[in-house]
């Protein structure tokens, strides 16, 4: 008759192998087993809340799943339709709007906007009018053109429209830089040399990057070879990103501002405004105008 073989030193082996395989999985049960009860545990509590709240809802109270940035707050990606979904997406509403209006006012902050003119608005500005109508025609996007040059005779109001047009953008949620060339000139002049390095580079990076940048009074002052790069550097920024904005207003001709600022720099200017964006600004004199009124008060 046939009978099994047994091999006694093979089942020894077999069986420690088998112990062995079990003590090492016995743990991992062990954890399944705590797990499970944690998910359990969850499962309850998510059911308890689940009773009590209205027909459809599926947020368990709190609004809405997907929690996602809204710029610079929090809302979610989907929200519930129960009571507590709409209380949850005005509040984030509320706090995107807040978001965005701090958002305004740092830049606003960080524009570099002289104090005396950070009321200064397109449409209140004394410019002439046409001069105002191209503004805000560029600002909406209605002038096809990289860049704006304001030019006029001192006291034309320039410099209050440029402004306006920064402060147009800023309000529009766009950063923005204001530089006034010769004053920027002679600060960077006045630091000694590795602070002047550090604080050339960290303009130099506003101004490669902001959208819009204006470069107020460009052209006075005398030229020198270090004017000439540093403002090249400048305008050469602008003009290597097409869709980085910016206004310059200058006392200047065309011509006169190669002299100021050398021919490279100009030609940029003038490649970046094309015929439509260069803008003369005419009208009185608005200072002369206010100085009459202040003497004859
Ligand atoms: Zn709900």
């Amino acid at each position: 008759m046939d009978s099994p073989t047994f091999d006694i030193e093979t089942f020894e082996v077999q069986k420690q192998a088998l112990r062995d395989a079990l003590s090492s999985l016995r743990p991992d049960q062990r954890r399944i087993n705590f797990l499970q009860q944690g998910v359990d545990r969850l499962q309850a509590q998510a059911d308890a809340i689940q009773a009590t709240r209205p027909p459809g809802c599926w947020c368990l109270g709190a609004g809405g799943r997907g929690m996602r940035y809204l710029g610079e707050s929090l809302g979610f990606r989907e929200y519930c339709a129960c009571e507590a979904g709409a209380a949850a997406k005005l509040a984030h509403e509320r706090e995107a709007t807040a978001a965005a209006a701090r958002k305004v006012e740092t830049n606003l902050i960080e524009s570099g906007i002289p104090f005396r003119a950070l009321q200064y608005e397109i449409g209140t500005s004394p410019a002439d009018a046409k001069a105002r109508e191209a503004a805000s025609k560029w600002c909406r996007g209605a002038i096809d053109s990289q860049a704006m040059l304001l030019t006029g005779d001192t006291g034309r109001g320039k410099t209050g429209l440029a402004v306006g047009m920064l402060h147009h953008c800023i309000r529009a949620g766009s950063r923005g830089l204001f530089v006034n060339v010769p004053d920027q000139l002679a600060r960077m002049r006045d630091v000694a040399g590795g602070q002047r390095d550090e604080a050339l580079a960290t303009l130099r990076k506003r101004i490669a990057t902001d959208p819009l940048v204006v470069f107020d009074d460009i052209g006075v002052g005398r030229w020198s070879e270090w004017v000439e790069e540093t403002v090249y550097s400048w305008v050469n920024a602008r003009y290597e990103d097409p869709d980085l904005a910016s206004v310059f207003t200058t006392n200047c001709s065309v011509a006169e501002l190669g002299e100021h600022i050398g021919a490279r720099s100009t030609w940029r200017i003038v490649e970046m405004c094309g015929p439509q964006g260069i803008v003369k600004l005419g009208g009185r004199n608005l200072r002369m105008t206010a100085a009459a009124k202040v003497v004859s008060a």
